[in-house]
Formats: C-alpha cells, sequence, structure tokens
C-alpha cells in the first residue's frame, strides 16, 4: 500500500486530495476495463465526452434504452 498522503489523478498526474472513479458509467463494467482514479476535472471532462460520443446530439435527459 502507498504511504503517501498525496493522490495522484491517473489521467493527469495532479496532486489532489480527492479522487473519483467512473463508477456511474457502467460501459466500465460491460467492458471489465480497470477504471482510472481521476480528480474532479478529469473525471468530469470524461464524464461529459462520454456521453457525448455515445449519444451524439440526442438529448441527455433519454434514459438507456437498450
Ligand atoms: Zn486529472
Amino acid at each position: 500500500m502507498m504511504m503517501s498522503e498525496k493522490l495522484h489523478c491517473e489521467s493527469c498526474g495532479s496532486e489532489v486530495d480527492n479522487l473519483r472513479r467512473a463508477m456511474v458509467d457502467a460501459d466500465y463494467n460491460a467492458l471489465n476495463e480497470p477504471v482510472p482514479w481521476d480528480c474532479n476535472r478529469c473525471y468530469e471532462e470524461k464524464r461529459t465526452q462520454r456521453q457525448h460520443k455515445r449519444r451524439g446530439s440526442v438529448s441527455e435527459s433519454v434514459p438507456n434504452l437498450r
């Protein structure tokens, strides 16, 4: 285990106090990919990008239709 008090974002490498994981995105579980630890900024960026990529111009209010 790491002894460092500081956490590092796995996406941008910034030292942050808190890290977040994109656990809310079911795609990660479906693909069995390791979920990276992100700072708040990267977390929000990825979430926004993924929504645009998957939904295109479809409204975000549309639930998962699978
Ligand atoms: Zn980051």
